[in-house]
């Protein structure tokens, strides 16, 4: 049978070190501040930053919502995000995605201050990560090498499978493993007999938004195995990229849906707001 890769007591674990850290700055007067621009009214969207909003309160983060309808010109967002780097009063802030139709993120993304791009996925953010140069690491890649590490997993030398190549997910991933000297496989859509190449791993992460697409064929006998994707099932509830019932007796490890990456990559969004603040900006 097995064992458990709990997020939510690891994000506990996490929430709570940010809160200590928050507790320690605003001793010495440093307020910590999380704003998030939020545009339309995607439900799913609301909901998460709704729930952002809630986490930010719990660890003593300050957060701010600004909210502009699915309409907003493109030029007023680009001046927030300018303001928003200006603004000493603001850690960190990020653009809940994905943006409705006919909003390009990337440009808005990309003029994001580093040094307060909470979310990591910027190119400067994702560039440095790459070279190896410190920068806030992207939320879900990094809550997976967290879930594993807090849970004892050593990755160093291990075969890593990374299902996905997005990069939100998949390809910071491949990233982080390999500074955890994992040797790293990286499977998308075009890849040739996924099973014979997910076999191979010691650790298998699954990022490709595919409901229940991975199952006992895909999975070596005590492998590690992370489920990343999460869908909403019409019953009610969620579920992974992995048939966890299938999967694991043949698994050392699992993650869960829900209560395992999803937890982790809110808890690294509190993480990343108060590396920010006790950091401050580049200039
Ligand atoms: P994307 O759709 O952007 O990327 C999916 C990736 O999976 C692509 O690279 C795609 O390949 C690959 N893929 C799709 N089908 C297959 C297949 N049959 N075999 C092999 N590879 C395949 O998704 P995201 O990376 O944004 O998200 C992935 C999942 O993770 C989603 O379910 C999402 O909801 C979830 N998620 C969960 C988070 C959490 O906190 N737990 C946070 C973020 C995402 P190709 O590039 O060739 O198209």
């Amino acid at each position: 049978m097995a064992k458990i890769l709990d997020g939510k007591t690891a994000a506990a674990e996490v929430r709570s070190e940010v809160a200590s850290e928050v507790a320690g700055l605003l001793e010495r007067g440093v307020l910590v501040r999380l704003d998030v621009i939020l545009v339309g009214e995607d439900p799913a969207s609301v909901t998460y930053v709704a729930s952002k909003e809630r986490d930010s309160q719990e660890v003593g983060i300050e957060s701010k919502v600004h909210r502009f309808a699915a309409d907003v010109p493109q030029e007023e967002l680009a001046a927030l995000v300018g303001r928003s780097n200006e603004d000493t009063a603001v850690s960190g802030f990020f653009i809940q995605l994905p943006l409705p139709e006919g909003l390009d993120p990337m440009p808005l993304i990309s003029s994001i201050d580093p040094a307060k791009d909470v979310d990591g996925l910027s190119p400067e953010s994702v560039g440095r990560l790459v070279v190896g140069l410190p920068s806030l690491l992207p939320c879900t890649p990094h809550g997976v090498i967290q879930l594993l590490k807090r849970n004892g997993v050593d990755l160093s030398g291990r075969e890593a499978v990374v299902v996905g190549r997005s990069n939100l997910v998949g390809k910071p991933l491949a990233q982080l493993l390999l500074r955890e000297n994992a040797t790293v496989t990286v499977c998308h859509s075009r890849t040739q007999d996924l099973p014979e190449v997910t076999r191979r791993a010691d650790v298998l992460i699954v990022a490709a938004g595919k409901r229940e697409m991975i199952g006992a064929e895909h999975v070596g006998e005590g492998a590690v195995v992370v489920d990343v994707g999460i869908h909403r099932k019409e019953e009610g509830g969620l579920v992974g990229d992995v048939r966890f019932d299938e999967v694991e007796p043949r698994a050392a490890w699992i993650s869960p849906v829900p209560g395992g990456v999803g937890p982790m990559t809110r808890a690294m969004l509190l993480h990343n707001t108060v590396t920010a603040a006790r950091i401050g900006p580049k200039s």
